[in-house]
């Protein structure tokens, strides 16, 4: 096909460009046998609610565990969603998380603590995603009350017509919708009240600026407003500085996330007062 010697005609005229394609197929190789490997990793960051001191929600986040060190999933994502991967992925995650939430449950960290799991755009528009999560959480035998369901509207927009219809029957089934990453590029506030969401996170590029000398809390603020008036829960990303978290507060905002809270970690110990001191590393 013409982009199959497009891309020849590329290797055989750019070598920079051949060893880019020979890394990518390597990485997709490794990326294929991941999961029967066991080289997948959750870490977990809490969300706050600084008005109770409780934690609302864990939300997983993947990590690859490669030998020459850990990887995000933002650097792998697009790669697994291209090659097919992402559902099998998916489905590990969700069943990790479900089985670490029981634990943290039964470590008495209060039996209303959620877990907010993110899924990518192949995910949304897979029909069956639905009753695939909510077997999983029956097998595991986890309320789907107790389980977030993440999605970006950049990721909902490849086919928003198929998305509403997923989005709506996790609803229906018990599930919480988050919208998030709210604030970047695609963002607009119609999706707010078209989609069934329950938690709106304002992405840390509108938070930053937060009690900041001269930063502009207008967006955050207003948002926040929005947001309630829809009746919607709101998470503030990125907390990474004491001052932000207060000035934060003090618009009224109550649900935080940030690396000034809890840096995403394997687990979390029973008793943890919260915000953790930078650097502090949990009691054993
Ligand atoms: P996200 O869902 O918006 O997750 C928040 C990201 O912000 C995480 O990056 C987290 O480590 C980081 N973060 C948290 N607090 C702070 C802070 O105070 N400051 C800064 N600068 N960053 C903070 P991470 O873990 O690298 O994940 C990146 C993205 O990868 C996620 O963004 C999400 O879109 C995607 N992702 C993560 N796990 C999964 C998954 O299981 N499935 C899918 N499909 N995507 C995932
Ligand atoms: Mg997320
Ligand atoms: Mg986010
Ligand atoms: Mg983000």
């Amino acid at each position: 096909t013409a982009k199959r010697s497009k891309d020849r005609k590329i290797m055989l005229f750019e070598p920079a460009m051949h060893k880019v394609v020979e890394r990518r197929v390597a990485l997709e190789a490794a990326l294929r046998q991941a999961v029967s490997r066991g080289e997948f990793r959750l870490h977990y960051q809490p969300i706050l609610d600084v008005e109770t001191d409780r934690v609302f929600a864990y939300e997983a986040l993947l990590r690859w565990q490669r030998p020459d060190g850990i990887m995000s999933a933002r650097h792998f994502i697009d790669l697994a969603e291209e090659t097919g991967l992402t559902n099998e992925i998916g489905l590990w995650v969700v069943r990790t998380a479900c089985r670490w939430l029981k634990t943290v449950q039964a470590k008495g960290q209060g039996p209303q603590t959620k877990v907010s799991l993110n899924v990518s755009a192949a995910q949304i528009m897979t029909i069956h995603l639905p009753e695939q999560i909510a077997r999983i959480c029956r097998e595991e035998g986890l309320a789907p009350e107790h389980c977030i369901i993440e999605v970006t509207e950049q990721s909902a927009m490849v086919d928003p017509e198929r998305a509403a219809l997923v989005l709506q029957e996790l609803k229906r089934l018990g599930f919480s919708l988050a919208l998030d990453d709210f604030g970047t590029g695609y963002s607009s506030l119609s999706w707010l009240h078209k989609y069934p969401f329950d938690v709106l996170k304002i992405d840390r590029s509108l938070t930053a600026e937060v009690g900041q000398p001269g930063g502009s809390s207008k967006m955050a603020a207003g948002i926040l407003h929005l947001s309630q008036l829809l009746g919607l829960h709101v998470v503030a990303e990125g907390i990474e500085r004491q001052e932000q978290m207060d000035a934060l507060h003090q618009l009224g905002f109550r649900l935080m996330q940030g690396y000034h809270i809890g840096r995403p970690q394997p687990d979390w110990p029973m008793a943890v007062t919260f915000p953790r001191a930078e650097g502090q590393t949990s009691p054993a």
